[in-house]
C-alpha cells in the first residue's frame, strides 16, 4: 500500500514542480521577445488564407487502416469543404494549390495530457506544439490564465494548436468536504472550463459529490484515481479519462507480480463496455515514475535545444532520485514496466479507448516532441502503427464529438492536418517527415517551422 501511494503521489509531485518551475523560467529565458513577435507575424502573413487545395495527394483518412491514393482536398475557411479523387475534384479558380505529389495527409495529432506554462514560455510552447503537428491539446491542470490562452488561440491571435482546457485540480488539499467539492464543480463549469481534473487525496464521499454534481450540470471529469475511490468505483461514476493508466496497476495488483489474464480481459472489457478511455503517457511513467531511462541519453535528446538548459537539468535532478530507486530492484522496475505495456497492448487489442498523451513540458518531454517519443514506446507496447495513429486522431475526435468535428480527413471536419513526405502507417517514425502542418486551415510550410524552431534554439542558446 505504501508504495501505491507514493507512486501516485510522485505524479502529483511531479505535476506541481513542473508548474513552479515553468513559473521560474518566466523572467530569464525569453526575455526580450522582439525576435519572436517579428516571426510570428511574419508566419502569420505569409500564411495562406482563403481557399487551398492538396492535389494529386494521398490521403491517410483514419477512418479505416487504409490509404486513398490521388486525392484533392479543397479547404476553406477552417474546413475541409471537399475532397474526392484528383480527376473529379475541381479546383477553385484563386485557390492556393499544394502539389501533394508522393506525400501523405493525414490528420493533426492531439496531446491529451498537456501542460501550459505561462509567461515569456506561453507563446513557444503553444508553437513547439504545432511545429510537430500536434493541432489539439488537452489541458490537464487549470491555471488562471487558461482561459484567456484558449480564447487567444481560438481568435488566431497566436499560433497555437486548439485548446481544451481542465480545471483547477481535485485533490486531497483543495477539496475538504463533499458540499464544498460540489460546489467547486458548479464554480469551475460557470467558468467555462471544458472538464474537471481529478488528482489523489479525495475521500470516497467527496469523490462521489463531484462526480454526481458533474452529471447534473454537465462537465466532464478525468485524470488520476484517489486510492480511496479505486478504479472500479471511478469507471462506474462516470470518470471518463483514466491518465498515465493510474489504477490499472494497482487493481491488477501486479507491481511486482505478473498480470493474471482473467483478470486484466475482464477490466479490459469493463472499460471498453462503459466507454472510459486511458492516456497512458508511457514515457513519463517509465522514466519519472519507474525510474527507467538513461539520464544521459536523454539530456542529449535533439529536442533538448529548444528548451530552457536549466529546465532540463532540472529534470535530470528529479529523474536521479527515481533512478536510484529502480536500481535497487531493477527487477521489479522491468516487470513493472512491462506489466503496465501488457496492459496498454490488451486495452488497445481489445477494442477500449486509447488517447495519446505525454503530460509535457515534464520530465525530458519537450512540449510537441515528446509526442514522437510516445509513440515510439507504444510501438514498443505491441501498438501497430494505425492503433497509435488512431489514439492521437480519430479516437480523440470521438472524445471531443460533443464540441466539435475532427481527428479524421473528411468534408466538415476542422482543417486540421499533417502533410508527410513517406507513409506514417508504414512505419510510425514518418510522422516526423513533414512538409508542412495546416492549423484550422493556416498552412504552415515546414521551412516556414524550421525557421522559427531555429530562432527558438538561438534564443535558447544565448541563455545558457
Ligand atoms: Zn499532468
Amino acid at each position: 500500500m505504501k508504495t501505491r501511494t507514493a507512486v501516485i503521489f510522485g505524479a502529483v509531485v511531479v505535476a506541481a514542480s513542473m508548474t513552479t518551475g515553468a513559473r521560474a523560467n518566466r523572467g530569464g529565458a525569453l526575455a526580450g521577445l522582439g525576435v519572436f513577435g517579428n516571426l510570428a507575424n511574419l508566419i502569420t502573413a505569409r500564411q495562406s488564407t482563403g481557399t487551398i487545395a492538396f492535389t494529386n495527394v494521398n490521403v491517410i483518412p483514419m477512418d479505416a487502416d487504409r490509404v486513398l491514393r490521388s486525392q484533392t482536398v479543397i479547404v476553406q475557411g477552417d474546413r475541409i469543404r471537399d475532397m474526392g479523387p484528383t480527376s473529379k475534384i475541381r479546383v477553385p479558380s484563386g485557390a492556393t494549390r499544394i502539389d501533394g505529389s508522393g506525400k501523405y495527409l493525414m490528420p493533426g495529432l492531439a496531446e491529451m495530457h498537456g501542460h501550459m506554462p505561462g509567461g515569456d514560455l506561453e507563446e513557444t510552447v503553444m508553437f513547439l506544439y504545432v511545429a510537430n503537428g500536434v493541432t489539439t491539446v488537452r489541458g490537464m491542470l487549470g491555471q488562471d490564465f487558461h482561459l484567456e490562452l484558449r480564447r487567444k488561440a481560438q481568435a488566431g491571435e497566436i499560433i497555437a494548436p486548439t485548446l481544451y482546457m481542465a480545471g483547477p485540480s481535485f485533490n486531497g488539499n483543495s477539496v475538504s468536504s463533499p458540499e464544498q467539492a460540489a460546489e467547486m464543480v458548479r464554480r469551475q463549469k460557470a467558468e467555462g472550463w471544458d472538464l474537471l481534473k481529478i488528482h489523489p487525496g479525495l475521500t470516497v464521499p467527496e469523490y462521489d459529490a463531484m462526480a454526481s454534481t458533474a452529471a447534473e450540470v454537465g462537465i466532464r471529469f478525468g485524470g488520476h484515481v484517489p486510492a480511496d475511490v479505486g478504479l472500479r468505483h471511478a469507471i462506474e461514476m462516470g470518470q471518463e479519462t483514466f491518465d498515465h493508466l493510474d489504477g490499472f496497476i494497482e487493481y491488477l495488483d501486479a507491481f511486482d507480480r505478473p498480470i493474471d489474464e482473467e483478470q486484466l480481459d475482464e477490466l479490459v472489457a469493463l472499460v471498453k463496455g462503459t466507454g472510459a478511455w486511458v492516456v497512458p503517457t508511457m514515457v513519463l511513467w517509465d522514466v519519472g515514475i519507474i525510474g527507467r531511462g538513461d539520464a544521459r541519453a536523454m539530456e542529449n535528446y535533439s529536442e533538448m535545444r529548444y528548451w530552457p538548459a536549466r529546465g532540463v537539468a532540472g529534470w535530470s535532478e528529479r529523474q536521479a532520485a527515481r533512478a536510484r530507486a529502480a536500481s535497487q530492484d531493477p527487477e521489479r522496475a522491468d516487470l513493472w514496466a512491462n506489466n503496465r505495456m501488457h496492459v496498454l497492448k490488451a486495452l488497445a487489442d481489445g477494442g477500449a479507448g486509447v488517447l495519446m498523451g505525454t503530460d509535457s513540458p515534464q520530465i525530458f518531454s519537450v512540449p510537441g516532441f515528446s509526442l514522437h517519443r510516445e509513440m515510439e514506446a507504444m510501438a514498443e507496447a505491441g501498438m501497430t502503427p494505425y492503433q497509435i495513429l488512431v489514439s492521437g486522431t480519430q479516437a480523440v475526435g470521438e472524445y471531443f464529438s460533443r464540441q466539435d468535428s475532427f481527428g479524421t480527413v473528411a468534408i466538415g471536419r476542422r482543417a486540421d492536418l499533417i502533410l508527410l513526405n513517406s507513409n506514417p502507417l508504414r512505419d510510425i517514425g514518418n510522422v516526423q517527415d513533414r512538409a508542412g502542418v495546416m492549423l484550422r486551415g493556416r498552412w504552415l510550410p515546414e521551412d516556414m517551422i524550421q525557421s522559427r524552431l531555429a530562432e527558438i534554439e538561438q534564443r535558447f542558446a544565448t541563455d545558457r
